[in-house]
């Protein structure tokens, strides 16, 4: 059977620390770190996500500036509250709960957040940074999956990485991270043919599709490290998109869905809130 990795515990022990490093930052410049969190409308798991993050500042140390706008907001003017929290000397890190709705591009919003503000990582600087393994902001979600991955004591170098999904926000900077990791890197996608042929073969599979339990058992070489990103809702559960209960079985180390990729992902996000709190101190 699979050993679990546990991304709450993992989470727990990073947070401490991140908690000593926001009171650090505190005493240092007599304010706390600050997380400014802009959602638009009201999709029901961005509320979900924002409330969670919301949280973690709080219980981190971290100052968190909440922005609820109505779905009906303009582009105009959000583009307006990014300006003004780009110049807000309180806010470290600016984070735009994603998908926004339709009339307002979500690629105009965020270019215009400050490359060193962007807390999420997915301004186009901090992504051709993950390119050119340079200094950055790394993406939440990616950089977690590599602590989640490093936390096995399994090295990561010379390992065939197989990812599936190729988002911009999960997929594609994961394999960059796990490639500067020295593993050997596949992406697959939705018109990859004969996808079982590379999960088969993967040392390290990250499954970040977004179809609830979509790769199953006999997908998964046996001893695999498998990372879960994926978060479904089946009859108002929450499912990964790694049939868990299969999967299991076969590999050696698993995460689990929910108390997995999640809790990592905001983990990561506090921490890229207190590194630019710092960066913009002492650079
Ligand atoms: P996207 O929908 O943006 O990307 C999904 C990827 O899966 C695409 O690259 C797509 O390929 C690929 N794909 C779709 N169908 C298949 C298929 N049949 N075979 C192989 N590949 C396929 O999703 P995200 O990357 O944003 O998210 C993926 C999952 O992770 C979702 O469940 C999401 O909710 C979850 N998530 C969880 C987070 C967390 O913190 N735990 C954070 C972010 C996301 P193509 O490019 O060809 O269309």
């Amino acid at each position: 059977m699979a050993e679990i990795i546990d991304g709450k515990a993992l989470s727990a022990s990073i947070r401490e620390d991140l908690a000593s490093e926001a009171k650090r930052y505190e005493e240092k410049y007599g304010r706390k770190a600050g997380l400014a969190v802009v959602k638009v409308g009201h999709d029901p798991a961005s509320e979900v996500y924002v409330r969670n993050k919301i949280a973690a500042c709080d219980r981190t140390g971290v100052r968190s500036f909440a922005y609820e706008l109505p779905g009906d907001e303009s582009e105009e003017r959000l583009l307006t509250l990014i300006d003004k929290l780009n110049d807000d000397p309180e806010v470290d890190g600016i984070l735009v709960q994603l998908p926004l709705p339709a009339h307002i591009s979500e690629k105009k919003v965020l270019a215009r957040i400050r490359p060193e503000k962007d807390a999420d990582g997915f301004h186009v600087v901090n992504a051709g940074g993950i390119m050119l393994g340079l200094p950055c902001t790394k993406p939440c979600t990616p950089a977690g999956i590599i602590e989640l991955i490093k936390s096995t004591g399994v090295s990561i170098a010379g390992k065939h990485a197989v990812v599936v999904g190729r988002s911009n926000i999960v997929g594609k900077p994961c394999a960059m991270l796990l490639l500067a990791e020295n593993a050997t890197v596949t992406v697959c996608h939705s018109r990859t043919l004969d996808l079982a042929s590379y999960t088969r073969s993967a040392d390290i599979l990250v499954a970040a599709v977004g179809i609830g339990r979509f790769i199953k058992g006999d997908m998964i070489k046996p001893g695999a490290i498998v990372i879960d990103v994926g978060m479904n809702r089946d009859d108002g559960k929450l499912c990964g998109d790694v049939d868990f209960r299969e999967a299991e079985k076969v590999a050696a180390y698993i995460t689990p869905v929910p108390g997995g990729v999640g809790p990592m992902t905001v983990t990561m996000l506090l921490k890229n809130t207190i590194e630019s709190a710092f960066r913009c101190r002492e650079d």
